[in-house]
């Protein structure tokens, strides 16, 4: 039992926006068919597994973490042919550098943009940080509404802006003139989040040179590293020379730090993993929209975005759970997404049990 006045305390002291808000809930998975967190569902083969495991015996856990992650970082830089001239930032997952770039610019009346329907989190840190959030709309297609996003950036001046490129939830890529266009008018940091870099050709890294307002956030955790946290920020020395003072010194643990750097040494298994996937998203992809009453979006992530029969999602996505399959809720989330389900591409197997069941209630 909480003594009564700890009631008054807490509503004194924590910030009333944080106190409206509803915390992050990820729903029990257990026991169940995880199709709505975009993971890779492969495994690695049991040599690799036994090399790294060889690896992590010897890990010092006594002893605090290398603090500048040279060895990851490296790998990285290999792994994404990322040109020297620019630094690599290290987060505890993307979502830490997301909350590192909104601490170093947050200021009462500093605005955060994002287009939406995208990543949930731009806006959460933006209020967890002080910060105001301005969401505008994406266009019919999903693209960015260039002529919309001008006029926000010049009644704002937002001091950063997200473009999750691929977008989640959609899926799709934003055009390439409409990214520059907004590069071009913001006087704020535009941060271009390839979180699903893995699973498109798309790649923001050749723009670095031709905005000095530009850096890329990546992540390892769609590629088949989920568990590990580790996300990464490229740009010029310039702005991240700034954001690592920011950063806690030893954000990246040494078993993170080991098993990166091990899984980078051998990320042709991930590769392959991740190229099996974009072949399984075309398949899943035309066998979801022959299904009756489904639309399915071209996708260049993990994911497809489908939109069921009208006032059908909850009740499907419901169905899917007593079957022991979990995919994404998005009706309800935003306008644009009535009715719309988002679903991880798995392997064949997880594939067609999803398909099976989304048939049987569709009554196909
Ligand atoms: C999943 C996701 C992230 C967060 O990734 P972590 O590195 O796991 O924190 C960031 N941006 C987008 C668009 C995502 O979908």
């Amino acid at each position: 039992m909480s003594h009564p006045a700890v009631t008054d305390r807490v509503a004194s002291l924590i910030r009333p926006e944080i106190r409206a808000l509803s915390a992050y809930s990820v729903p029990s998975a257990e026991g169940m068919l995880k199709l709505d967190a975009m993971e890779n569902p492969y495994s690695w083969p049991a040599p690799l597994k036994k090399a790294w495991l060889e690896r992590l015996e010897a890990v010092a856990i006594n002893r605090y973490p290398e603090p500048a992650a040279a060895a990851v970082k490296e790998g990285l830089a290999r792994m994404m042919k990322i040109p020297e001239r620019y630094d690599l930032l290290l987060g505890n997952g993307s979502d830490e550098i997301i909350q590192l770039l909104a601490m170093a610019v947050a200021e009462p009346g500093r605005t955060v943009l994002a287009p939406e329907p995208s990543f949930v989190m731009y806006r959460m840190i933006a209020t967890f940080t002080g910060m105001a959030y301005r969401g505008v709309a994406l266009d019919s297609d999903f693209d960015l509404d260039v002529e919309a996003m001008l006029a926000a950036i010049a009644a704002e001046q937002p001091a950063l802006i997200f473009l999750a490129q691929p977008n989640n939830p959609t899926g799709n890529l934003f055009s390439e003139d409409r990214v520059r266009a907004i590069l071009e008018a913001s006087e704020g940091l535009v941060v271009v989040d390839e979180a699903y870099t893995a699973f498109t050709e798309a790649d923001s890294l050749k723009l670095l040179d031709e905005y000095d307002n530009l850096v890329i956030m990546r992540t390892l955790s769609k590629v088949g590293l989920a568990g590990l946290r580790l996300g990464l920020l490229v740009g010029q020395p310039a702005w991240l020379t700034e954001l690592e003072k920011l950063r806690l010194p030893y954000n990246i643990n040494v078993l993170t730090q080991a098993s990166a750097a091990f899984a980078l040494e051998h990320y042709d298994v991930l590769r392959a993993q991740t190229r099996q996937l974009q072949q399984n998203r075309v398949l899943l992809s035309e066998a979801l929209g022959a299904l009756p009453g489904l639309q399915v979006w071209p996708s260049e992530a993990n994911f497809l975005l489908v939109r069921t029969p009208e006032g059908q999602a909850a009740q499907l996505h419901q169905g899917l759970r007593e079957q022991g399959i979990l995919v994404k809720l998005l009706d309800g989330a935003h306008p644009a997404l009535a009715d719309c389900l988002r679903i991880n591409v798995s392997s064949e197997e997880e594939n067609a049990a999803l398909l099976q069941a989304l048939a049987a209630l569709l009554g196909g």
